[in-house]
């Protein structure tokens, strides 16, 4: 297999994926994106069923050449460790794909591991970085406690997080600041845009990068987004083994990872039909595709916090794939939801099947619900689930009336002791603490 490489959407030298990980984004801004796609079929997939066996033979092609190769299966064995069940709620119409399983209970644990394994592989071969390197990560909520839960006790790294004071769920601050260790949880005095302005000061500060050896887990990494494609693949040959049909997917929707790693999996030939994205009340991608015009803003306050996103990152992947807005438009539709109808949603779905879902996963329902009656008919759907509702207590229990119980694992975490610094939204402060 020839070696697969990696360029800019931006354009640009092409890099290996050892140095596209690394970097995480390319010099000149742009996302790096694989120079092809391989096309597999089903039959490729005989005798895989679970998801790291599924994982390993649909990134084999893109880790070609690399010194990650040999390494792949042990890889996925180690990093997708817990189950994606596709859980059928209504019989030949309508399933979820549950992505919350995992320690932290989003599907942000999905890809963080699977980048922290690649990550300390990488850093141990000694070619491509020195060890200790510092992952540094500014966090809305989710992102934060899947990486120092990804991260955690891994040798050779250490990880900064870096989270609004008093802007998280008292749950999500709390897996934010359990870890310890090799973990430095920072409260930051400002928004979510005051961490993430620090972070990006804090790479430009050539002296300060150097002396830490900086690097990003952002979620804008190839490294995060491809074995999110996995989980698709593991989903629609489930369904089409069992009906000879391809799955379609209503997908909750932020910064875009999670549903361009769809549009990839259909695109390396995994039998998925329609994809509908799923917004809050921020709608540039809504926007984008009834006028043609991408303006990216910024980000209004929603009950669906991790997809409050003005300006969607991966939406430059998509445009870089699909060419144009004709294309794009046969690619994915999207569907915006308001708070009102995330908390009808809620309500109903209880209602419904007696069964608690997060505000994101709510959009997702309310969106599927509100398909044309065909659309709805012709297809199996699957709406992607990408929380549990316990992450989100404080909003879903009063709608609901009821207490929700954290799985086992966040529960483990949550009885931990937290532990962080609180600092001004200052580099000399964040220099200070590292
Ligand atoms: C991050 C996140 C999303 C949005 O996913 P994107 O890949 O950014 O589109 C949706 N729901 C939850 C719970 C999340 O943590």
């Amino acid at each position: 297999m020839p070696a697969m490489q990696y360029f800019s959407t931006r354009g640009g030298e092409t890099v290996s994926i050892e140095q596209a990980i690394m970097s995480g984004t390319a010099p000149d801004g742009g996302l790096y994106v694989p120079t092809q796609l391989p096309v597999l079929q089903p039959a490729d997939f005989a005798g895989r069923e679970t998801l790291p066996e599924i994982a390993e033979q649909l990134l084999t092609p893109f880790f070609a050449g690399s010194s990650l190769a040999g390494r792949l299966g042990e890889i996925c064995r180690q990093a997708l460790d817990f189950p994606v069940p596709l859980r059928e709620l209504e019989s030949g119409h309508l399933s979820v794909l549950e992505l919350f399983h995992g320690p932290t209970a989003a599907f942000k644990d999905v890809g963080a591991r699977f980048l922290a394994a690649c990550m300390e592989r990488i850093i141990s071969d000694g070619r491509f970085a020195t060890p200790p390197v510092t992952i540094m990560v500014a966090t809305s909520g989710d992102t934060g406690g899947a990486v120092a839960s990804a991260w955690h006790r891994r040798p050779g790294m250490r990880v900064v997080v870096l989270f609004p004071l008093g802007r998280v769920s008292p749950r999500q601050q709390h897996q934010l600041t359990c870890w310890g260790d090799n973990v430095i949880s920072l409260a930051v005095r400002g928004e979510f845009d005051d961490c993430q302005r620090l972070v990006k000061e804090a790479f430009a500060d050539r002296e300060l990068a150097g002396k830490n050896r900086l690097c990003s887990a952002n979620s804008i990494n190839v490294g995060r987004l491809l074995p999110q494609a996995a989980y698709y693949a593991k989903a629609s040959l489930e369904h089409w083994r069992k009906t000879g049909q391809s799955l379609s997917f209503v997908i909750p929707t932020g910064n875009l990872g999670n549903g361009f790693a769809c549009v990839w999996a259909r695109r390396l030939g995994l039998p998925i039909d329609r994809i509908v994205l799923a917004t809050n009340a921020n709608t540039p991608i809504e926007d984008y595709l009834a006028t043609g015009q991408w303006l990216p803003r910024p980000s209004i306050a929603t009950l669906a916090s991790a997809m409050d996103v003005g300006n969607p990152s991966n939406m430059e992947r998509l445009r870089q794939l699909c060419g144009d807005i004709t294309s794009l438009r046969e690619e994915v539709s999207a569907m915006a939801v308001s708070d009102a109808e995330i908390r009808s949603s809620l309500r109903d779905e209880f209602g419904r099947h007696g069964l608690a879902w997060c505000p994101h996963t709510a959009t997702g329902l309310h969106v599927y619900r509100h398909l044309a009656e065909a659309e709805r008919r012709q297809r199996h759907w699957a709406v992607v689930a990408t929380a549990h509702a316990a992450k989100f207590d404080t909003i879903v229990e009063p709608l609901l009336g009821c207490d929700i119980a954290p799985p086992a694992e966040l529960a483990a975490l949550l009885a931990l002791p937290s532990r962080f610094a609180t600092i001004d939204a200052k580099l000399a402060d964040l220099a200070s603490q590292l």
